[in-house]
């Protein structure tokens, strides 16, 4: 059974369900970042780890670097709602994740990134033409 041989090596091998939970944050967004949409390259902690905020998967978000950064320990939607990149859908998918609501959080993140899935691609291409036509 090849399940229950997964679920024994992450047992065994805290270090390799680590890596597997932080790949799996990064692939809910496309590997964005969720507050940009640039390429994620780190793991944001929502509530910082100094202020109590667990490495659970509803406190920790796919950032880019600069994001992390620059968010530092700042509350995560009050440092974003000042960012020139600011976008509503975004700032209401970051408390859907915050609620543990991942399926309604990457939907709105599919809304404020079209090209976030490569299905939609041909559809916007299509939807520009007919504009400039
Ligand atoms: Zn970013």
């Amino acid at each position: 059974m090849h399940i229950n041989d997964a679920v024994f090596l992450e047992d065994l091998c805290p270090k390799f369900r680590f890596r597997q939970w932080r790949k799996s944050i990064h692939r809910f967004t496309g590997k964005s970042c969720i507050y940009c949409g640039k390429p994620s390259e780190s793991i944001d902690h929502v509530l910082p780890r100094c202020q109590g905020g667990l490495s659970t998967t509803e406190n920790c978000v796919p950032a880019c670097l600069s994001c992390n950064g620059d968010k530092s320990d700042e509350n995560a939607l009050y440092w974003y709602r000042k960012q020139k990149f600011y976008d509503p859908r975004r700032a209401m998918a970051i408390r859907a994740w915050l609620e543990g609501d991942l399926r309604l959080a990457i939907r709105l993140l599919q809304w404020a990134n079209p090209n976030f899935r490569d299905n939609d691609k041909g559809y916007e291409a299509a939807k520009s033409k007919y504009k400039a036509a």
